[in-house]
């Protein structure tokens, strides 16, 4: 059969086979592949050289994607007409080589071939890829002057043209000339509006519309839930439904959309509900966007039920969206854990990610890593990093401050230190986790040191890095350099504080003992409806046992918001000072409001398993062992000089009584069971989700020097590095 016989069908028969032909595989077989044969038997029998031959080896190029050989071929062909011209074009147009397909325009004017309605959409579709602009316009001007007749879908092209390059004044005087407009047409105008978040511009478009198609609803609700109008959008799906417009996939995806960002439980569930009704639920985009929405809803026990019942297997036969599908919805479920907090959940589903093969994504690696953050777990958090190293992600500035922030959450600095040397041309935002870093770790002046050096770089300070700097300044007392670097956020970068900052500030005068001046701050600032600062206050208050001011704010925190936060500060307060009369008072008042005292809680990871205890916790299997340790320890540590504290015993009992609570804090309970799980010398590190107590951080310190053992402590605000007797915060926390 010769080539050149080939009718359209029997053509088409082979082009649908080629379609489905394994290129991969040919492209790497040599010559045994379909359209190298076709090309060996054309070049043999001579009709290669015959245009329509020619044309139809090129297209079979084309097709399998060997574009350099379908060009070379193209070369070498003695006449070309506009439909090779076009065949080639489109061919590079589909694999988006924008600037190739115009440099073979410009040679296709230049042999002076004319160009037809195929040649112009893949020329403009690539303008659009480009943005080029004087392409776009240079086309178009063209196709004027030449009398070539724009028919709608041209006319559409060219306005998505000028829409991409941000020429909307050309856009609008196109579209306004148009004297056909279908649906696409208003949808490429009104995603231009809302482009440039001129919804009132869209909206108007939008009623104008004399047919809504699906594509149209959907277009303008997405819109207005990308430019923070939920409520608008939402009325427009109510209205959506009332004119009884069918819904596709993409509504009911914007519709789970509009439930997760209004945290509308309930409407997404109807939501669910009719995808069930429909059996489409487990369509790979949706069951995505249904995901979402629970994790975002904090439904996470809905969110995983859907997220397990995921069908398995043949997923050799994925095609590559639903392999992309597939990585979306995992990354979706590993960060839902994230973002409500259970992040062991996180870390586990990350775990069968990697079994399951699937391929990581930025968005859980970055997920997965702040998970190690919150969890403190230094092992884990050091695997990950060496996995992400071994899947070949880059460190750009913006994993590196996720590492930044995760090793100095895990307490070890150093790490922190090594991720910022390896990074080039940090930005603010990695600046601020490293000042961020030496700040939690209780190295104020060094966090003071990185950001004058910041300046330096001509790196410009933000709202963050402000409350970074300061924050530091106040757990290290460096009062005159806070107060400087409080004026020169206001004054040089005219960055207008906000409650952090005014707390930060209130809070450094406080610690420092200088109440007075912290009234006055509040004073002169006029920020007195502000219950953080307050809450700052009071704290500093309970620091320096100023028991009248503390009633006084105390009052005033009452009566901006009775929350849990000024009941427990002053009860503890009360306690300290023996006045267990008020602090029962004050905790009967909490309870009648329904507020509990979150209870003190502490943690520590030996080899793979977290153990956790609470005050006077026995429910660890070897608690006998670390009960009869932990009084001999004290007992041992009683004799080189440590007294407890009992001032700070938080409950109404007798002294000896006192002593044993004390002495059963949690912290207490994790340190002793670490001492006697792990071979001396090792660092002990623990976790704590309260602040450390004044008792215990003496008891650390004692321990410290006694078994000449370094403990690193994380409590709710810092770490606290035990060494030799002596704590790294300098006892100011
Ligand atoms: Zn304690
Ligand atoms: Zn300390």
């Amino acid at each position: 059969m010769r080539r050149a016989c080939l009718s359209t069908r029997s053509c088409n028969s082979l082009l649908k086979h080629t379609d489905k032909f394994d290129f991969q595989r040919f492209q790497h077989s040599g010559y045994q592949s379909l359209p190298d044969v076709h090309h060996a038997k054309s070049v043999k029998d001579g009709s290669l050289q015959q245009l329509k031959v020619g044309r139809y080896v090129v297209n079979l190029y084309m097709k399998s994607r060997n574009l350099e050989y379908a060009h070379k071929l193209f070369g070498e062909m003695p006449d070309r007409d506009v439909r090779s011209w076009t065949v080639l074009i489109s061919g590079f147009a589909r694999t988006g080589a924008c600037r190739m397909v115009l440099e073979l325009f410009k040679e296709m004017l230049a042999e002076r071939v004319c160009p037809n309605q195929f040649t112009l959409s893949s020329v403009l579709k690539s303008c659009s890829g480009l943005s080029d602009f004087g392409m776009g316009k240079g086309v178009h001007g063209w196709i004027l002057r030449n009398g070539i007749e724009l028919d709608v879908v041209l006319q559409n092209s060219m306005l998505d043209v000028y829409v991409k390059c941000g020429a909307l004044d050309h856009a609008e005087r196109l579209f306004a000339t148009m004297k056909e407009r279908n649906t696409v047409t208003w949808n490429i105008m009104m995603g231009a509006y809302m482009h440039i978040g001129d919804m009132e511009k869209a909206l108007e478009l939008f009623k104008r519309l004399p047919s809504k198609d699906g594509a149209s609803w959907n277009t303008i609700m997405y819109g207005l839930m990308q430019n923070g109008d939920e409520r608008c959008a939402l009325q427009l799906l109510y209205e959506m439904v009332g004119n009884g417009v069918p819904f596709q996939n993409v509504t009911f995806s914007v519709a789970l959309g509009l439930a997760s960002s209004l945290y509308a439980a309930e409407l997404g569930r109807q939501i669910h509900g009719s995808l069930v009704t429909l059996g489409i639920e487990n369509d790979g985009y949706l069951r995505t966007s249904l995901i979402d929405m629970y994790c975002k809803c904090g439904r996470m026990d809905k969110a995983s039920l859907i997220f397990r019942k995921m069908p398995l297997g043949a997923k050799s036969k994925f095609t590559s969206d639903e392999v992309k599908t597939e990585i979306i919805l995992w990354s979706t479920m590993v960060s839902g854990y994230v973002r409500n907090g259970e992040h062991e959940c996180a870390l586990i589903t990350f775990r069968s990610m990697l079994r399951e093969q699937i391929m990581v994504d930025q968005f859980s690696v970055t997920s997965v890593v702040s998970s190690c953050a919150n969890i403190g777990s230094l092992l884990l958090g050091q695997n990950i990093h060496a996995l992400v190293q071994k899947i070949g992600y880059k460190l750009d500035v913006h994993l590196a401050s996720c590492y930044i922030d995760m090793y100095a959450k895990c307490g070890s600095l150093s790490d922190a230190w090594m991720i910022f040397k390896q990074t080039f041309h940090p930005d603010v935002v990695l600046w601020t986790s490293m000042i961020s870093a030496c700040a939690v770790h209780g190295q104020g002046k060094e966090a003071v040191r990185l950001f004058e050096l910041m300046l330096r770089e001509g790196i410009k300070p933000n709202e963050v890095t402000f409350v970074v700097v300061l924050n530091a300044c106040s757990h290290a007392g460096l009062i005159k350099e806070g107060c400087n670097y409080f004026s020169l956020m206001k004054e040089v970068y005219g960055i207008k504080p906000g409650t952090e900052h005014f707390t930060c500030m209130v809070d450094l005068y406080g610690r420092a003992g200088r109440l007075d001046e912290s009234k006055q701050f509040i004073h002169e600032n006029d920020i007195s409806h502000l219950s953080s600062v307050w809450k700052s206050f009071l704290s500093a208050c309970r620091l320096h046992t100023n028991l009248e001011l503390g009633n006084w704010v105390s009052e005033k925190l009452l009566q901006l918001e009775p929350s849990d936060g000024p009941y427990v500060l002053m009860s503890n307060m009360c306690a300290a000072n023996h006045r267990w009369q008020e602090a029962a008072e004050m905790r009967i008042s909490m309870q009648k409001r329904g507020i509990n005292k979150v209870p003190g809680q502490s943690w520590i990871q030996l080899k793979n398993e977290v153990h956790s205890f609470v005050m006077g916790d026995r429910s660890h299997p070897h608690s006998t062992k670390i009960y009869s340790y932990l009084d001999e320890l004290i007992a041992k540590l009683k004799a080189i000089g440590y007294s407890m504290d009992t001032k700070l015993v938080m409950q109404d009992v007798e002294e000896e009584q006192g002593e044993a609570i004390l002495g059963h804090h949690s912290e207490k309970l994790a340190l002793a069971y670490g001492i006697i799980s792990s071979a001396s010398g090792i660092p002990i590190r623990i976790m704590k989700n309260l602040r450390v107590c004044g008792d215990c951080h003496n008891f650390i310190k004692f321990t410290s020097q006694l078994l000449d053992r370094e403990f690193i402590v994380r409590d709710l605000h810092r770490f606290h590095h035990f060494k030799h007797g002596s704590c790294s915060c300098g006892d100011y926390w």
